[in-house]
């Protein structure tokens, strides 16, 4: 493992720092507080900026009322040609951008270098959706004609974590972008490096305001939330968010979108393929991509009790041969957790589970790590009960519990038991118990024999507190529109 306090850092931002606030159009210095950027991979400071503050948001809201009706008439088909645009330069520049996030956030180059690529495609997707924001006729009589048309929004917010910074600073654009709408992005404070590069990129493909870059904390969120000229707000987020954004709104009655936290389940059933299973329990965690820093990672294993010895043996012999290190480096297979509350959450977790009796079967809050950064080696945690605090808490780390079951209707119980329902995978050979399964697990999205992958166009999203809405799919573009109905009739005068 590389010891940082003997050797140069890997991996550089080059001459590249960023240039302030992009409001409105113009680069300015923020007229918040400083900032300071570290990488959570090995403490070294990336960037100074200052938050941008209430007077920046407002110059920023002002620009794109002014801008969005222009970018609206621009038509379906110029709106999808400036889109497509962007995606091509953001895939030319896709190892500097990864190389911002991999500094910034501590996930591995190469699954960076996996999201510029698919911020870029969730791009081109929905520019590919725009001659589908179709509205509908509704029969009348004597000649009078209805029909249904759909509106953009006019401004909107777009509020991300900082998990996927630049994916999601990307992807989360592209729906209300396409959709006619003008849009203030948000990163998270934590990592805010990659999106602020993507508005140099891109921003001159738009016209001026329609697209501003606003970095800052939750002050900032709130008052995105609160502001009368903002008509819509998308949150990528926790659940405690999630409910400060709909408390936020609720004055100005904003529209809301809110993709947020789960505890998702992945089922080993006793017929299952265990192999399999056991390989997608380790992919499920997302720990190459996001050291399980991933919404949809399945953090909770519930297999049969006929084969949680072996299934335990297995994950922790895979756990332990993951290579953490640095994320710039080429052999590292899991990074740093993204920040340092993250990381004090996560091992806070992992030594309550072991003060109150749980084994840990892989990993540990004190198992050697870098000598510097946010690493924690990933976690098993076995030996719980389901009432564990650890089997019923998202960590939003690498850190997986596993559970023994006996019958279907007591594993059920458990999975249904928690507020949460993103995400949940089944292992089985038998397709009966499959369909019976998927049909009674409470979550947003459920994968048989597989677990992670999102599939373009395939509606995520959460059920019960995971979320609002669905995402990635045509749904997320229609949610940054509304529906304007007009009634015609002819004029008598003229014959019609
Ligand atoms: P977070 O909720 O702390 O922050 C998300 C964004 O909201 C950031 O930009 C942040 O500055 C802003 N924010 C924070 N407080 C705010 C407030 N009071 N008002 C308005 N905005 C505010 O989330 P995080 O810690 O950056 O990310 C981790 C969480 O995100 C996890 O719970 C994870 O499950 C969830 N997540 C969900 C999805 C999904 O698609 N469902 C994807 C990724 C992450």
């Amino acid at each position: 493992m590389p010891d940082q306090s003997t050797t140069a850092a890997p991996g550089t931002l080059g001459a590249w720092a960023p240039k302030g606030q992009f409001v409105g159009g113009v680069w300015a210095q923020g007229a918040g507080a400083a900032r300071a950027v570290h990488s959570p991979a090995d403490g070294r400071l990336l960037a100074t900026l200052p938050d941008a503050a209430a007077q920046d948001l407002d110059r920023a809201v002002a620009a794109a009322a002014q801008a969005q009706k222009g970018w609206a008439l621009q038509g379906p088909v110029a709106r999808a040609r400036a889109l497509k645009e962007a995606a091509a330069r953001l895939r030319a520049h896709a190892d500097e951008l990864a190389m911002i996030d991999a500094l910034d956030c501590g996930n591995p180059l190469t699954g960076m270098i996996f999201d510029v690529n698919l911020g870029a495609t969730l791009i081109e997707f929905f520019a590919g959706l725009t001659t589908e924001l179709k509205g509908e006729t509704i029969p009348q009589a004597g000649g009078k004609l209805t029909f249904v048309t759909r509106q953009p929004l006019g401004v909107v917010a777009r509020l991300v974590p900082f998990n996927h910074p630049f994916m999601f600073a990307a992807a989360k654009i592209a729906a209300p972008l396409a959709a006619g709408n003008a849009v203030i992005l948000k990163p998270s404070e934590e990592t805010p490096l990659s999106a602020l590069r993507m508005a140099e990129l891109i921003a001159d493909l738009f016209p001026e305001g329609v697209l501003s870059v606003l970095t800052g904390g939750a002050d900032l969120g709130a008052a995105i939330c609160a502001h009368p000229g903002i008509a819509a707000v998308g949150l990528i987020g926790s659940v405690p968010t999630g409910r400060a954004v709909l408390r936020g709104g609720a004055d100005t009655l904003k529209r809301t979108q809110l993709e947020l936290g789960g505890k998702n389940a992945l089922v080993i059933c006793e017929d299952a393929d265990l192999d399999a299973a056991i390989a997608g329990a380790v992919k499920g965690m997302n720990l190459g991509w996001t050291a399980g820093q991933s919404c949809g990672s399945t953090s909770r294993v519930l297999v049969h009790k006929s084969h949680y010895a072996h299934v335990v043996n297995a994950l922790a012999q895979a756990f332990d041969a993951v290579q953490l290190g640095h994320p710039a480096l080429a052999s590292t297979q899991m990074g740093a957790l993204s920040t340092r509350a993250q990381y004090e959450k996560a091992r806070g977790f992992v030594q309550r589970a072991a003060a109150a009796g749980a084994r840990i079967a892989a990993g540990g809050a004190d198992a050697p790590v870098p000598a510097q950064g946010y690493y924690l080696r990933p976690t098993l945690i076995c030996d719980i009960g389901p009432e564990a605090e650890i089997a019923n808490q998202e960590v939003f780390g690498p850190v997986l519990c596993v559970l023994p079951w006996q019958d279907e209707a007591e594993m059920l119980g458990i999975v249904n038991g928690l507020d949460l329902g993103l995400t949940a995978s089944i292992w089985t050979k038998d397709l009966d118990r499959a369909l019976r399964l998927t049909q009674q697990i409470e979550a947003g999205y459920v994968w048989v024999n597989d677990a992670s992958d999102h599939y373009l166009g395939a509606p995520f999203g959460g059920v019960k507190q995971s979320g609002l809405g669905r995402e990635e799919c045509l749904e997320e573009m229609f949610a940054y529109t509304e529906a304007k109905t007009v009634t015609l009739v002819p004029n008598a005068a003229s014959g019609g």
